[in-house]
């Protein structure tokens, strides 16, 4: 007799990870199998360990503001593990005019930041006046109307921790959807938020969020994940397609049969799969690749207190910003030494990752000594070249989203997540996961929940 799982999850990634712990939470009697084209779990994720240092490949940590984030950490126990970076006490800094400035991060420091002239402190008001365009813009167009072009760097800065993306080219429906439908909604977004604080008046002060990993990194996350979950590791589904109601998911390992299917993949990974159900408006969405350049120093370097910082394009630098990585969590490096890490490329400078290591270790050196005191070379250098690259939610973003509007519909048992569909940060990611997890264990949709408004962390 031919065998049906009743879930299929292709991709063990953070969003295939979470969708297959939902699910054993929400529907524990449901048979779920992951299929996984590499040899390891985890994805984009993956830590790195050499002489006593400890780096990320790829993300360096999660922040704990969103609940279905928090609900995996309790689920799992790892809440007792994790360690907490709160943005309460750590500054950040944007490089503005070659000198590391704090990025405010209450309301009222703002008035006196360097960061913005006065007449561009004064200009952010007229946000209040300004008659929200309901046409799709790019992210830079839009802060540039509403709130005035001197603000341009820091929504540039903002980016690029995020998507180390290009604001005049991402999408602000795509990118905060949330956001946007405050603007409408109250005709401001200053407006919106003076109300939603004056809402909360009263009701327990929140904190900042912090960011958490791992005292191993975040493999983890995906250690304690992958525990108890049937992978199929080397099964690279090359083909999914439907027959007399049942899914039939092709790999070099054979067919696989199921009632339903999660396809939890980053965009450009979905789109060779999705056109044999129908045509794509795109064939493959933009991508941001960077590299990570670890950077071991003795301890007398005079690294800023902080998380680190990130340098908008007008500042003409080589690197996008840096991480102070051993401030953040501990025993990120051996006793008496400090780690960096650096971010190089994104998608504006996609030539600068062709450069050797050496050659981009010695600019990145060269940058980052210029705006802090470093010892005159580093004890330890590794260039990460992730092979995962960044989604980016441009303007035709809108059309890839009702396209995958259209394919849920039209195709009962078809879920799809991942990396870049609905944002690009591992809080996204458990969030649409869920959502699929909830839908299956209800028996089909979930609700349509509105865009959540996203806060703006550098
Ligand atoms: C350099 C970098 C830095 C980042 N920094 C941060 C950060 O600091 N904070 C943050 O929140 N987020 C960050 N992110 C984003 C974060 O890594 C992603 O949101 C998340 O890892 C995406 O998870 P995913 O499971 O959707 O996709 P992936 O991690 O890409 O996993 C997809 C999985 O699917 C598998 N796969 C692909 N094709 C197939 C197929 N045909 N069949 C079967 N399996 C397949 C892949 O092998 C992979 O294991 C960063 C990303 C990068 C690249």
């Amino acid at each position: 007799m031919e065998k049906i799982s009743d879930v299929i999850i292709i991709g063990a990634g953070i969003s295939g990870l979470a969708a297959a712990h939902f699910l054993k939470k929400s529907a524990p009697g449901l048979e779920v199998m992951l299929l996984e084209a590499s040899g390891r779990a985890g994805g984009a994720i993956q830590s790195f360990h050499q002489e006593g240092f400890l780096a990320e490949w790829g993300p360096h940590g999660f922040l704990d503001n969103a609940e279905e984030s928090r609900e995996i950490l309790e689920d799992t126990g790892l809440y007792r593990e994790a360690q907490q970076a709160p943005l309460g006490d750590f500054h950040r800094y944007v490089c503005h005019r070659g000198r590391l400035v704090q990025i405010p991060q209450r309301p009222g420091k703002i008035l006196s930041t360097p960061l913005l002239p006065f007449w561009g402190k004064l200009r952010v008001l007229a946000d209040l006046w300004i008659k929200p365009d309901p046409r799709d813009q790019s992210l830079g167009q839009w802060a540039g109307r509403r709130f005035g072009r001197s603000v341009l760097p820091l929504v540039d800065a903002a980016v690029t921790g995020s998507y180390s993306g290009d604001y005049n080219l991402l999408s602000i429906d795509s990118v905060m959807p949330g956001l946007r439908r405050l603007e409408q909604e109250h005709g401001s977004v200053i407006r919106a938020l003076l109300r939603k604080m004056k809402e909360k008046k009263g009701s327990v002060r929140k904190r900042l969020p912090a960011m958490n990993n791992f005292p191993q990194g975040l493999d983890r996350l995906v250690e304690v994940l992958e525990q108890g979950k049937n992978i199929a590791f080397a099964s690279p589904v090359t083909a999914v397609g439907r027959e007399n109601g049942t899914w039939r998911i092709t790999t070099a390992k054979g067919v696989f049969s199921a009632r339903n299917i999660v396809m939890a993949l980053p965009v450009n990974s979905a789109l060779q799969l999705l056109p044999a159900l129908r045509k794509p408006p795109l064939a493959r969405i933009p991508v941001s690749k960077i590299c990570n350049v670890a950077l071991g120093f003795a301890d007398s370097a005079r690294v800023p207190y902080g998380f680190g910082y990130l340098a908008p394009e007008r500042e003409q630098r080589f690197t996008l910003g840096v991480l102070f990585s051993s401030h953040m969590f501990p025993n990120r490096a051996p006793a008496g030494k400090v780690l960096l890490e650096a971010l190089v490329g994104g998608r504006r400078h996609p030539e600068r990752l062709e450069l050797a290591d050496k050659d981009i270790i010695s600019l990145v050196c060269q940058d980052i000594r210029q705006l802090m005191e470093l010892p005159e070379k580093p004890l330890f250098a590794k260039v990460l070249r992730p092979a995962s690259a960044i989604p980016q939610l441009e303007m035709d973003h809108p059309k890839m989203l009702a396209y995958r509007a259209g394919l849920e519909q039209d195709h009962k048992g078809l879920y799809i997540c991942g990396f870049g569909w609905d944002g690009v940060g591992i809080n996204d990611m458990v969030k649409s996961a869920r959502k699929a997890a909830v839908a299956i264990s209800a028996g089909g949709r979930g609700d349509e929940a509105a865009a959540a408004v996203k806060p703006v962390y550098f």
